[in-house]
């Protein structure tokens, strides 16, 4: 699953624990940058394409890793900094890579926490919103029938609707899918980084055009 790409950046899921992108950013910048304080490096940071089209939302920490790579440069920073060996960084809010990078339309790795992502946390069936632990994954078309563990057929669901649909599909058990399950695509993520945009004033001129 964990598809690198060539120069290290990995479109990553845009929200994780307190909008924060996910786990491995943290254990990845090289010793060359010291945390003034642990929470500022786990603070979001607007990923830029070279044409300024926003791609991805990332950690402080990793952000930081490319800009001393030099594959991308800050284009918006807030007040505090950190040091590195060498001299002091301004904390990035905005980053933009210095050349440009194909994404691919489909970009997200099939796994749980992404599906929930997708679907907001919401019941695909009964369209109320839960906490991550109280819902599962349904596949749409059942497994029993052939039904794929793809984008297409997994859906979140709690687990009321789980029971209640069973081994059948939708029509069949008369329960109506909310909306028809889609890959998460870049738009998807936009949406996402939107809604986290709307904490961090200097992100908007990037998102809201
Ligand atoms: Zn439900």
């Amino acid at each position: 699953m964990e598809n690198r790409h060539k120069s290290g950046l990995r479109p990553r899921p845009v929200m994780g624990r307190a909008g924060v992108a996910p786990d491995s950013a943290k254990s990845k910048l090289a010793a060359a940058a010291t945390p003034s304080r642990p929470s500022v490096m786990q603070a979001p940071v607007l990923v830029l394409n070279a044409t300024f089209e926003p791609i991805n939302v990332t950690a402080v920490r990793r952000a930081l890793v490319l800009l001393l790579k030099g594959v991308a440069q800050a284009e918006e920073t807030n007040s505090s900094n950190v040091h590195s060996t060498k001299s002091a960084m301004q904390v990035p809010s905005v980053i933009r890579l210095l050349s440009y990078r194909h994404i691919p339309q489909q970009s997200r790795a099939l796994s749980r926490k992404n599906i929930l992502l997708r679907d907001r946390n919401t019941c695909q069936f009964c369209a109320r919103i839960f906490p991550t632990s109280e819902l599962t994954l349904d596949h749409v078309m059942p497994r029993s029938r052939g039904g794929r563990s793809s984008w297409e057929n997994l859906v979140a669901c709690c687990y009321a609707c789980n029971n209640r649909k069973g081994d059948r599909t939708p029509e069949e058990a008369g329960i109506k899918l909310q909306r028809r399950p889609r890959p998460f695509t870049l738009h998807t993520s936009r949406q996402l980084m939107r809604l986290i945009g709307h904490r961090d004033e200097k992100w908007r001129k990037y998102l809201f055009y």
